[in-house]
């Protein structure tokens, strides 16, 4: 391959997006030549820029917050080709354009998955899950970890519209839906005491991107044997800082995660396959 193949990311916001570094290491990795740029794109302009992305050339593109659910309903509104693994979620992160053929998919729930690798194969098979958030994210990695088959999952969103939608999508008795200001430090139904503990909590918001509190109960942590905050820091988030606080010492940001899905979509593009332990291993450096 002697021409460079462009690729680009999409979101709002963006500047924080560390998939321009991943997907150059894994570049250099396979002298695979590729630019990958970042592109901010508001809700307001996803129509207008697909099109100017195709148009430029573009090799294929990431989809992020808060725009993977918008783009899957572009995408069966213009009978764009669809995986299997972005129809499950209704949620697109990664557009394969080719030919003039357009191809989107999801890896956020394989990426997810493998992340597991980093915490010596951690098994959800049998566990309590919690799951906090209800959108794009949590979409994406549902599919994949009802196929493990946990014990129950609980969803927690702050909001009911989500939930409602959720709950249509995945119609399975292994789960509950509810608000989270039934299990936050103020809530009076809080009933913690009582309460089923979870063997795995899982931050699916995007609160910690403004760093805000721990969401639940810190009690909620203290029986837990992992939680996982799926955004990434170069500190700990605030939400794994209560886990710790709260007794739980097994934790892990979204980092591997990132890492694991940006593979994955490289592989979608390209049929190859980067190292990603090599890459989590050095996490400092996407950090400078
Ligand atoms: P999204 O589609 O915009 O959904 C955001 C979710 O967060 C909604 O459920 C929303 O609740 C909830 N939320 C937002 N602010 C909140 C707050 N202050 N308190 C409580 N809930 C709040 O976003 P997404 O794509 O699912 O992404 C969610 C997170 O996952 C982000 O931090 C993102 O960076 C991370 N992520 C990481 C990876 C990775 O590879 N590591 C991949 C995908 C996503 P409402 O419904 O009430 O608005």
């Amino acid at each position: 391959m002697n021409s460079i193949e462009k690729f680009a990311v999409i979101g709002d916001p963006i500047s924080h997006s560390k998939s321009p570094q991943l997907h150059n290491e894994f570049g250099n990795e396979f002298k695979f030549k590729l630019s990958y740029d970042k592109i901010h794109t508001p809700l307001s302009e996803l129509e207008t820029q697909i099109d100017r992305i195709i148009e430029l050339g573009y090799r294929g593109f990431n989809v992020t917050l808060p725009l993977k659910e918008a783009m899957y309903k572009i995408g069966t509104l213009r009978g764009y080709d669809l995986s299997e693994r972005s129809m499950r979620a209704q949620s697109v992160n990664t557009v394969s354009i080719e030919n003039e053929k357009i191809f989107l998919d999801n890896t956020d729930g394989n990426g997810f998955i493998k992340s597991m690798n980093c915490l010596n194969a951690f098994n959800l098979h049998k566990k309590n899950l919690l799951i906090i958030g209800a959108g794009g994210a949590t979409k994406g990695i549902l599919g994949p970890i009802l196929d493990v088959h946990p014990e129950s999952i609980t969803i927690l969103n702050r909001s009911f519209e989500r939930i409602a939608l959720l709950r249509v999508q995945f119609n399975s008795s292994l789960l509950t839906f509810k608000l989270l200001n039934e299990m936050n430090s103020n809530s009076k139904l809080n009933d913690y005491e009582n309460a089923v503990s979870f063997d795995v909590i899982i931050n699916a918001t995007s609160s910690s991107v403004s760093m805000e509190d721990s969401l639940i109960n810190p009690k909620y942590f203290k029986n837990a044997q992992l939680v996982i905050d799926l955004f990434y820091a170069k500190k700990l988030t605030n939400f794994l800082r209560a886990a710790k606080e709260g007794g739980c010492n097994n934790v892990m940001d979204g980092f591997p995660m990132l890492v694991e899905q940006a593979a994955e979509s490289f592989y979608v593009w390209t049929g190859l396959k980067p190292d990603t332990n090599k890459l989590i291993s050095k996490r400092n450096v996407f950090f400078e």
